[in-house]
C-alpha cells in the first residue's frame, strides 16, 4: 500500500466515524429557515402551578408552542396535557422521570425513560412524540440509539431564556433588563427555552409582544423542523 492510498483510506475511515456521529449524534440547536419564524419551547411540565397560566399567555397571543414533557407530570396532570394538545400545542418527550441518562448504568434503563413518555402521551393525547430534550441535555451513545429507536429527533435550544439573575422580577427594570438580553439572541430559526416555573411568568407575555413587534411567528418544534431551507 503506497503512503497516498494509506492516506486516503485514514481518511475515509476518520470521515465515516466523525462524519456519522456528527450527522446523528448531535441535538439541534437552532434551524436554517428563510422566514422570522422561531420556536418557543417548555421543559418540566405540566405542572398544576404554571401550565395554566402559561396556556392562558399563549391563547391570548394566539401563538403555538412546544412543551417537552416529564412522565411523572404527565401521570399527575394528564387533563393539562390533554388540554395543550387539543389547543394544537406541541408535546415532547423529556423522559419519564428527568434524570441525568448518561448516569444510568442500565440501557433498558434509558430505554424505559424514554420509551415511558412515548406510551403515556399516546395514550393521554392520541398521539406519539417526535420531538424529544435530554434532561439537563446530557446525551450519550446508547441515549442517541434509544432516540433512533423512538423514532425521535433531538433539540436543545439556541436562546436559554431563563431568568438567573437573583434581581426581583416584580421590578419592571429587571424585567426590561432580562428581555433585552434575551429579545437580542433571538434570530430567525430559533430554538428558545425556558422552564415551567413562576419566574417565567413575569416577562413570557412581553417577551411574546417584543418578538411580534420585531415581525417574529411562533410556530412548534416540529413545524420549525419542517421549514427547514438548504
Ligand atoms: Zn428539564
Amino acid at each position: 500500500m503506497s503512503n497516498s492510498t494509506l492516506k486516503i483510506g485514514i481518511f475515509l475511515l476518520l470521515s465515516t466515524v466523525i462524519g456519522n456521529s456528527n450527522a446523528s449524534e448531535k441535538a439541534t440547536a437552532k434551524i436554517k429557515v428563510n422566514c422570522k419564524c422561531i420556536a418557543l419551547t417548555f421543559d418540566d411540565g405540566p405542572q398544576a402551578k404554571f401550565t395554566p397560566a402559561i396556556l392562558a399567555i399563549l391563547t391570548k397571543q394566539n401563538i403555538k408552542a412546544t412543551f417537552f414533557q416529564v412522565g411523572k407530570n404527565i401521570k399527575n396532570n394528564p387533563q393539562l396535557s390533554q388540554l395543550l394538545a387539543k389547543q394544537g400545542h406541541e408535546l415532547g418527550n423529556h423522559t419519564m422521570s428527568h434524570p441525568r441518562l448518561p448516569h444510568l448504568t442500565a440501557i433498558s434503563a434509558i430505554n424505559s425513560e424514554i420509551k415511558g413518555v412515548q406510551i403515556m402521551l399516546k395514550e393521554v393525547t392520541g398521539s406519539t412524540p417526535t420531538a424529544f430534550r435530554a434532561p439537563f441535555l446530557k446525551y450519550d451513545k446508547r441515549v442517541w440509539q434509544s432516540i433512533k429507536d423512538n423514532n425521535l429527533r433531538a433539540y436543545n435550544a439556541s436562546v436559554y431564556a431563563d431568568y438567573k439573575g437573583d434581581g426581583d422580577l416584580h421590578d419592571q427594570q429587571v424585567v426590561a433588563d432580562h428581555l433585552e438580553s434575551i429579545t437580542a439572541k433571538v434570530t430567525p430559526g430559533a430554538i428558545v427555552l425556558m422552564h415551567e416555573r413562576q419566574k417565567t411568568l413575569h416577562y413570557l407575555n412581553l417577551f411574546i409582544k417584543t418578538l411580534k413587534a420585531q415581525g417574529y411567528h411562533f410556530v412548534t418544534m416540529s413545524q420549525l423542523s419542517k421549514l427547514k431551507h438548504e
